[in-house]
């Protein structure tokens, strides 16, 4: 019984079910990869994860090769046929996936599961993406959590995630091998060379993620819940790209966790340590896309739909380039710009000023998000960008705005991340990293800084700002 393992946002070969339940039969195994950007509704991959892409599936082919097997690669424009027609050109008898949740991607695997099975294959689907399915935790009125906390205690109540699967040893191989293009093919990379950047910061692939959880656990995990909020010191993990691509699933990261914390001397409370508790927001991202899966383009709370919103092209401009006369906000996009990844601190506040000083509408900014972040996910691009709006499930209540000047001094106390990114106030002290509009000409000078020629002056002011979002926020009450 020759299998096909159709492989999607879960590039591994460790704790993945489908591979393992197709390797268990001991007969034929086919993993395949369909690149199908069409098939993503409005959300197709951007540029920065299409790059990431490229190299994640190198690196999942070399596995496979390793275990005797081989990724048959196809750009597909329709899934059914496809499958159905690799299936027939192999001897296939049944295909198996990992789920995906994402609205467009499930209405699609729900129809392809109805079509093989139609044409008389089997088809079935399994969890790798998730500690718990969406469908699983419900409140009591049996309904979805729209709160974290009552949401994690939930998950944490329930028993604990099961432990990963190994690797298949081998894969034995098909009578016959269905057609394949190259990996190159798919033109996944980018004709421009601005991915020099990308290079520098990552390395896709599950090997890349085991090597970046283990230096995490060694290095960062203990002091994960004090210093995560500091982005010059880059103690968190950066295993979102890793985890959205499915290069290394939850349960693996949360078992490799729950040793690194028990071997650190925690008891029984390990569980409230802070890492694991992020990893219950990326759950509740993912549970709420399940359960309001118009939410990437509208907000939760229905009343945000009529607030009133500025249009200024220009602005956005300067805010996708990092040219707002805000260091920390122009630090921030410039990380996500040069590496594809920004840190969660600095992703609340460019997204606070976008929104708030500048307001403009939030679904622009998880827009720019999506095509240049690496970890692009849209249930924690959508979960991240409606909390800082305001209009989400459990968010920031609108009216706490993000002071740019003060958030620098709190989470960047000596300067060292804007330092880095925006290399033209460097040589400015400390006093006036963060607000260079303000130093006296003489520190600028010795600093080399002609504010409005080297480095911006503020777009806006943002104690006007600040009233301007309040007041218009006040006309929602109305
Ligand atoms: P760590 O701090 O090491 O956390 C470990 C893991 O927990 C992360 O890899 C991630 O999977 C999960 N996690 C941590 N924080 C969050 C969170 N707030 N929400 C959901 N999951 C979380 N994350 C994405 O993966 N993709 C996105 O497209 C994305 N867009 C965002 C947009 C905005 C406006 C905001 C405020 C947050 C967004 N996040 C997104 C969440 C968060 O910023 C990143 O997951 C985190 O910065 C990744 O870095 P890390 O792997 O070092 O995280």
């Amino acid at each position: 019984m020759t299998t096909l393992v159709w492989f999607r946002q879960d590039l591994r070969t460790a704790d993945n079910p489908a591979l393992a339940a197709a390797a268990a039969a001991g007969d034929g195994v086919v993993p395949i990869y369909l690149d199908t950007p069409l098939e993503h509704g409005a959300w197709a991959p951007g540029a920065a994860s299409r790059w990431w892409l490229h190299y994640s599936l190198e690196c999942l082919s070399e596995d496979l090769a390793a275990r005797g097997s081989r990724l048959t690669v196809r750009a597909s424009a329709d899934t059914r046929q496809e499958l159905i027609g690799m299936a027939r050109e192999c001897g296939a008898t049944r295909v198996l996936w990992n789920r995906c949740y994402e609205p467009a991607a499930s209405a699609r695997d729900q129809g392809i599961k109805a079509a093989l099975g139609a044409a008389g294959l089997a088809a079935h689907s399994y969890n790798s993406a998730l500690l718990r399915e969406p469908w699983e935790v419900a409140n009591k009125a049996g309904g979805p959590y729209q709160v974290f906390t009552p949401f994690w205690r939930h998950c944490l109540s329930l028993p604990e995630p099961a432990v990963p699967l190994p690797a298949p040893r081998r894969l034995a191989a098909p009578r016959n091998w269905p057609q394949s293009t190259t990996i190159a093919n798919l033109a996944l990379l980018p004709r421009t060379g601005w991915t020099l950047g990308l290079h520098a910061a990552w390395r896709p692939g599950s090997e890349g993620a085991a090597v970046r959880l283990a230096e995490f656990l060694r290095e960062s995990f203990d002091a994960y819940g004090t210093l995560r909020n500091r982005p010059d010191l880059a103690r968190t993990s950066r295993l979102s790209p890793h985890l959205h691509f499915g290069e290394i699933g939850p349960r693996q990261i949360w078992h490799a966790a729950r040793v690194a914390a028990l071997a650190g001397g925690r008891d029984d409370s390990w569980r409230q340590a802070q890492f694991f508790t992020e990893l219950g927001w990326r759950e509740f991202a993912h549970h709420l896309l399940f359960h309001f899966p118009h939410t990437p383009t509208e907000p939760l709370r229905t009343n945000f739909a009529r607030f009133p919103w500025q249009s200024d092209p220009q602005m956005l401009c300067a805010w996708q380039r990092g040219m707002t006369g805000y260091p920390i906000v122009d630090a921030g996009l410039r990380e996500l710009w040069r590496t594809g990844w920004m840190h969660n601190r600095l992703r609340m506040i460019v997204a606070s000023f976008l929104v708030k000083d500048l307001l403009l509408p939030w679904t622009l900014g998880a827009r720019w998000f999506w095509d240049t972040l690496v970890d692009a996910d849209l249930a924690s691009n959508t979960l991240g960008w409606q909390w800082v709006a305001g209009c989400g499930a459990d968010a920031a209540p609108f009216f706490r705005i993000f002071n740019p000047c003060s958030q620098g001094s709190k989470f960047d106390p000596d300067g060292g991340y804007v330092r880095l990114h925006v290399p033209e106030l460097a040589q400015l002290p400390n006093e006036w990293i963060h607000r260079p509009w303000e130093a006296p000409p003489t520190v600028l000078q010795a600093a080399a800084v002609r504010l409005g020629e080297t480095y911006p002056k503020p777009v806006v002011d943002h104690g006007l700002a600040r009233d301007r979002a309040l007041a218009a926020f006040a006309t929602l009450k109305n």
